[in-house]
């Protein structure tokens, strides 16, 4: 059984194919935010066409996705795809079974059954990159809510007078701690920001504020940290592990267990390995 994975962010788009559970090629590419949909589609599908023959396909989009009705609700950072059916396109175009979630879900996934996650049971998997998403994983599946939003931290509201956000709010958490706005925010990108112990004190503060409600919500066994800005390492994961503990007072019993993603920037591609078998 071979299975083409495919992952499409913000800033880059990766494909996968696996035969049986190895992963036995492997391609990344920068996204060009400019070209919108088509040239994401026209990439994807002259790519899948090469590494043609395979048996299914699963993807991990980076935005909200209708799973009941496998349609793309909306990006918030490239346009074109509100209402878009990349499952049925890409069924026809490539005459596979097609199937398709939210990256963060599909991440979520990743990280629960072959990542930084297992052994942990429910795991909450965020996501910091170009945007924010999470994942909420439990009793081996993903917890979708009614309409497929469930897990979007990223639109939380962590400041009341905050930054307008793209998605017409202000001062959403997205807005104050995604690589793009940090970029647009401070002229430089997060992982040159990370280098910078004063930025990372007032940076963990509003990460904190953010998974806070996650952790009074969810109380997760463990909180996956994927996405670029995950790679920080330490000099993030300390910081905040401590910003936590002062946010969180002893009242709560929930345990703080934040730690970085285990499968680097494949989180979603081995997620969605594991969607595929759903099919
Ligand atoms: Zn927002």
């Amino acid at each position: 059984m071979k299975t083409l994975v495919i992952d499409i962010g913000g800033t880059k788009f990766a494909m996968a194919l696996f035969d049986g559970d190895r992963m036995a090629r492997r391609e990344s590419r920068a996204t060009d935010r400019t070209g919108g949909r088509e040239w994401m589609v026209t990439n994807v599908e002259t790519l899948a066409r090469e590494w043609m023959p395979f048996d299914r396909v699963a993807i991990g989009f980076g935005g909200p996705v209708n799973f009941a009705t496998q349609v793309i609700a909306t990006s918030t950072h490239v346009g074109g795809w509100q209402g878009f059916p990349l499952t049925a396109y890409l069924r026809d175009a490539l005459g596979v079974p097609v199937i398709m979630d939210n990256d963060a879900n599909v991440g979520a996934i990743g990280e629960a059954e072959y990542g930084a996650g297992r052994g942990a049971d429910p795991v909450f998997y965020m996501t910091l990159s170009t945007g924010i998403g999470g994942g909420i994983y439990s009793n081996g599946s993903v917890w979708r809510g009614a309409d497929s939003f469930a897990g979007e931290i990223g639109h939380l509201t962590i400041h009341p007078d905050g930054k307008d956000c793209l998605c017409g709010a202000r001062g959403c958490f997205e807005r104050h701690c995604c690589g793009l706005w940090l970029e647009h925010d401070y002229g430089e990108p997060a992982f040159e920001l990370l280098k910078s112990p004063q930025f990372v004190d007032g940076y963990v503060e509003d990460l904190a504020l953010g998974l806070k409600a996650c952790i009074m919500l969810l109380n997760p066994a463990r909180i996956v940290i994927g996405g670029g800005i995950s790679k920080a390492g330490d000099k993030l994961f300390v910081p905040l592990r401590d910003r936590l503990r002062k946010n969180i007072t002893n009242w709560s019993g929930a345990r703080i267990n934040v730690v970085p993603a285990a499968l680097a920037d494949d989180s979603v591609l081995w997620g969605a390995l594991s969607l595929a078998r759903s099919l």
